[in-house]
């Protein structure tokens, strides 16, 4: 069986699927195929949680998903405090004095794309192969013609890989760059905690990695430990007292007692640039198309963006018919680039500078910590960057819950 579709998205993370969902209105025939469905939200909490920047909720809010988030679900972030590792509190965030309303949310990815996966139900332009696996994808002049392991086959003047850090679209389109592993896996788990967390996140960048601590609502917070591999291992095979324990130690009981909640997760980490996000029939959006290091908790974020100026591209393209057309898709290329890469560059140069234990960078990356906090001016623009600058405007916020 043939299908004839505008666009063939093949990956229905959260960003495959809000690339999708931001072609509702596009007049276009859409085909998503996903391997494997996300499964429904549970009650208790999961760790895999993200910060959500502004841009990403305006983003979303857009076609409507983030008013189907569960408010009691979500935790705004008001504050954040970065400790460098001479243990000392080198630079602290308030969303008010940077006039913003919150610095991000913190939302679970498994709400977000159950949310998600409701709306693409309801797409009336969208037809969605799940579960469906990819056999082979033929790049021809004018047409992508993507063949299912159930043989059928889908064409499309243009093919988005949407499908995550090993994308699959990415090394059949011959786009594949070496990544450059950080021989650090990032640690993720839940805790209730002794003291309130005061609607703050907390960060601590140590010589072993990077601790952050992220508020969820009540007294509960989700932790990110970025450590070398042999440090990660270490921590993941910790009984749960000693893991405590060992947090609590490393976190300068910021928080009082911890107490676990589930157990930690382990995810390798690394960089991974493209010279080339699109060629002609093909486009890379979200992990696909980069990697970047958590320590920021942009990862996600980049990809929302990356889906918004792609379904812009594409809906203000005039009377160009071809969605494929490469010069088309070179214009998404060059509004993404710098972003991507100025992301890359502060991510992999912070954890460069902190994870090194020569002790005259030591001194230079507290000094520069405390440098940028003592310059009003400095830090509240590097918070009003990370969160997009044209959100400053009104300082209504973006939280349903407030
Ligand atoms: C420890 C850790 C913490 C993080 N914290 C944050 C944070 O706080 N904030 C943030 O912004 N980012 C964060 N990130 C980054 C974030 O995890 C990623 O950037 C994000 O998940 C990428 O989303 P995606 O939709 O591009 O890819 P994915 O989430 O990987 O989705 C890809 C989808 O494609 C599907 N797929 C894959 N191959 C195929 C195929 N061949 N055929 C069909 N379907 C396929 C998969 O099933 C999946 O559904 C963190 C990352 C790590 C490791």
């Amino acid at each position: 069986m043939n299908d004839e579709f505008d666009i063939i998205i093949v990956g229905a993370g959260l960003v495959g699927a809000s690339f999708a969902l931001a072609m509702k209105d596009s007049g276009l025939k859409l085909a998503l195929v996903e391997s494997v469905a996300p499964t429904a939200p549970a009650p208790e909490w999961i760790s895999r949680v993200f910060a959500i920047s502004p841009g990403s909720i305006e983003f979303l809010g857009e076609s409507g998903v983030w008013q189907q988030f569960d408010a009691a679900r979500i935790a705004p972030v008001r504050g954040m405090h970065i400790h460098g590792d001479d243990g000392k509190l080198s630079l602290a965030f308030d969303a008010h004095q940077s006039g913003l309303a919150e610095l991000a949310v913190i939302a679970e990815v498994r709400q977000m794309q159950h949310s998600l996966w409701q709306a693409l139900q309801r797409q009336e332009n969208l037809a969605l192969f799940c579960p469906a696996r990819c056999a082979s994808l033929r790049l021809q002049e004018e047409i992508a013609v993507l063949r299912l392991e159930d043989d059928r086959e889908l064409r499309a003047p243009l093919i988005v890989g949407a499908d995550g850090r090993d994308s699959w679209v990415r090394s059949q389109a011959g786009m594949d760059a070496e990544p450059a592993p950080y021989r650090q896996m990032g640690v993720i788990a839940n805790f209730e905690t002794e003291l309130p967390h005061g609607d703050a996140a907390w960060e601590w960048f140590r010589v072993d990695g990077v601790l952050a601590f992220l508020p969820l609502p009540g007294k509960r917070i989700s932790i990110v430990w970025t450590a070398f591999d042999e440090r990660a291992a270490e921590l993941m095979a910790l009984p749960p007292d000693e893991f405590c324990r060992q947090v609590q130690e490393a976190s300068h009981s910021a928080l009082g007692e911890l107490k676990l909640l589930g157990k930690p997760t382990a995810f390798p980490l690394r960089l991974l640039h493209l010279e080339h996000l699109v060629k002609s029939r093909v486009a890379l959006i979200g992990d696909a198309a980069h990697n970047v290091h958590p320590l920021a908790g942009q990862g996600v974020n980049l990809g929302f963006q990356d889906a918004r100026e792609l379904a812009k591209v594409l809906k203000d393209r005039g009377p160009q018919p071809d969605c494929g057309d490469f010069f088309l898709l070179r214009r998404y290329e060059r509004a993404r680039k710098a972003d991507i890469l100025a992301m890359q560059l502060v991510t992999d140069g912070l954890q460069k500078l902190f994870n090194n234990r020569n002790p005259a960078l030591k001194l230079a990356r507290n000094l520069g910590l405390s440098l940028v906090g003592s310059l009003p001016w400095l830090k509240n623009g590097l918070a009003q960057h990370a969160v997009g600058r044209h959100l400053i405007q009104s300082r209504t916020s973006l939280f349903s819950g407030s």
